[in-house]
C-alpha cells in the first residue's frame, strides 16, 4: 500500500483555488493585494453590536435547520420590495454558509450523472468542480471578448434534452458585467416548456452602476418558478469572513435542497443569524452600496489616467478589469506573478477562469478597498 493508492481523485484536475495562491503570494511578497475579493476596511460596528449583544444573551446553540425565521421573515420582505417577488419564509429560504455553499448544495441536489450543465466562461470557480463532483458534463459558453456579451442564439443552439441547469451569475464576476432585461427575456424564452433549472449567483446585486437596476430572476415569472437563487451576506455587509448566505427557491426544489443542507451543514451560525434578521431592516445600508462602490471605482479608474493598462469598463462587482497588451507579451498567470514580485500589486489573471485557459492578457483588480490602497496600486500601475 502507498499512500498514493488510498485516493482515487474525484477531481483530478482540479488544485488550489487562484483566490489562495494570489493571496499567499501578494502576503509573502508584501504586495498590495487587490487579487481575492474582499474589502480592507471595517464593517459596520452596529451589527458587529448586534451580534454581540446575542452572544451575550446566550443565542449560542444551533439554530433551525432552514435557518431563523425570523431572517427568513426579513429576507423575504426585502425580496418582494425590490424584485416584487414574494417567496415563503417557511418553505422558500434557506440561510447557507455563504453562497459557495448554497451553490454546491444547488448543483448537488439536480445534477445526476451524464446531465448537461451549460455555464458562461469566463466562470467563477466554485461552479465547475461540482458539477463534475456529481458526474454533470459541463458545457462552457464563452462570452465575447472584450465586451463579455451573451449571444442567447448560441445558447439556444446548445440546449437539448440532457441540459439539466444553466448556471448564471449576474452582476458578472469576473468580467463586471450586468445583464440587462433583455437578457433575462432571452433566457426566459430559452427554458419555457423545458425541465432546466436555473441557479442564479446573484451575490453582487447591490453593487451595479451608473444608475443601472439589478436585474433578479426573481422579478421573471418564468424563471423564478425553476430558479435557485443565491446571495451573500457577505458582499453586502463588508465582512466576506462570516461566510454566511442565502438561497431562494420554489417549495418543491427547496425541499430536496434542505434534505442535502441538513447532512451536510445543518445550520448556520446562530448569533449572526439573529443580528441580520434585526439589521436587515436598515434598508439604506445597502442601498447605499451603489454609490460607495462607484466612488471607489471611479477614484481607482481616475488616478490609472495616463497608464499604458488597457481599462475596461466595469458596471458591477467590485472588480475592474486591466488589460496589459501594450505592456507586455507574457501570459497573464506569469504576469499576474511578475506584477507581485517585482511591482508589489497583486490581481487575478482571467485566463484561470475558462476551461482552455482563453488568454486576452486581462487581469482583475478589487477596488474594495481603502482609498489610500487603491491610490498606492494605481501608482505602482501608472509607472509600469
Ligand atoms: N459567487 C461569486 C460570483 C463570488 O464572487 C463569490 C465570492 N466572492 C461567491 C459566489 C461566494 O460567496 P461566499 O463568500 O458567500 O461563499
Ligand atoms: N469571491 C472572491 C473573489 O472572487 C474569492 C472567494 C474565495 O477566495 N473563494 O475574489
Amino acid at each position: 500500500m502507498t499512500k498514493a493508492s488510498l485516493i482515487n481523485s474525484k477531481l483530478p484536475r482540479v488544485g488550489t483555488t487562484i483566490f489562495t495562491i494570489m493571496s499567499r503570494l501578494a502576503n509573502e511578497h508584501n504586495a498590495i493585494n487587490l487579487s481575492q475579493g474582499f474589502p480592507d476596511y471595517g464593517c459596520s460596528k452596529e451589527l458587529v453590536a448586534l451580534i454581540h449583544k446575542n452572544m451575550l444573551a446566550g443565542n449560542n446553540q444551533y439554530a433551525p435547520m432552514p435557518g431563523l425565521l425570523s431572517l427568513r421573515e426579513a429576507i423575504s420582505k426585502k425580496m418582494d420590495c425590490a424584485y416584487g417577488k414574494k417567496h415563503d419564509a417557511e418553505t422558500e429560504i434557506t440561510i447557507t454558509a455563504g453562497a459557495t455553499q448554497a451553490i454546491f448544495t444547488a448543483i448537488s441536489t439536480i445534477v445526476n450523472p451524464g446531465d448537461e450543465v451549460i455555464i458562461f466562461e469566463p466562470a467563477y470557480d466554485c461552479y465547475a468542480p461540482a458539477i463534475e463532483l456529481y458526474g454533470g458534463k459541463v458545457v462552457p459558453i464563452t462570452l465575447q471578448f472584450p465586451n463579455y456579451t451573451i449571444d442567447w442564439k448560441e445558447v439556444a443552439g446548445l440546449v437539448n434534452t440532457k441540459t439539466r441547469a444553466i448556471i448564471i451569475n449576474n452582476p458578472n464576476n469576473p468580467t463586471s458585467g450586468v445583464f440587462d432585461k433583455n437578457d433575462l427575456l432571452q433566457l426566459e424564452n430559452i427554458v419555457r416548456n423545458t425541465n432546466i433549472v436555473i441557479i442564479s449567483d446573484e451575490v453582487y446585486e447591490h453593487l451595479i452602476f451608473d444608475g443601472a437596476q439589478h436585474q433578479s430572476v426573481a422579478a421573471f415569472k418564468g424563471l423564478a418558478e425553476r430558479s435557485f437563487i443565491v446571495f451573500s451576506f457577505g458582499k453586502t455587509y463588508h465582512a466576506t469572513g462570516w461566510k454566511i448566505g442565502y438561497c431562494l427557491a420554489p417549495k418543491e426544489l427547496m425541499n430536496e435542497f434542505r434534505k442535502i443542507h441538513q447532512f451536510n451543514v445543518f445550520c448556520v451560525n446562530n448569533p449572526i443569524q439573529q443580528a441580520l434578521a434585526e439589521y436587515l431592516n436598515k434598508t439604506e445600508d445597502y442601498l447605499t452600496l451603489p454609490n460607495f462602490f462607484q466612488e471607489k471605482r471611479d477614484f481607482f479608474v481616475d488616478k490609472l489616467n495616463g497608464s499604458r493598462f488597457t481599462i475596461y469598463p466595469s458596471k458591477g462587482t467590485y472588480f475592474q478589469l486591466l488589460g496589459y497588451e501594450k505592456i507586455s507579451r507574457e501570459n497573464d498567470v506569469a504576469f499576474a506573478e511578475r506584477l507581485i514580485k517585482e511591482f508589489k500589486v497583486a490581481s487575478i489573471p482571467l485566463s484561470v477562469f475558462y476551461d482552455k485557459k482563453e488568454d486576452n492578457k486581462v487581469l482583475r483588480f478589487c477596488f474594495a478597498k481603502k482609498n489610500e490602497t487603491l491610490l498606492s496600486a494605481a501608482e505602482i500601475l501608472k509607472s509600469i
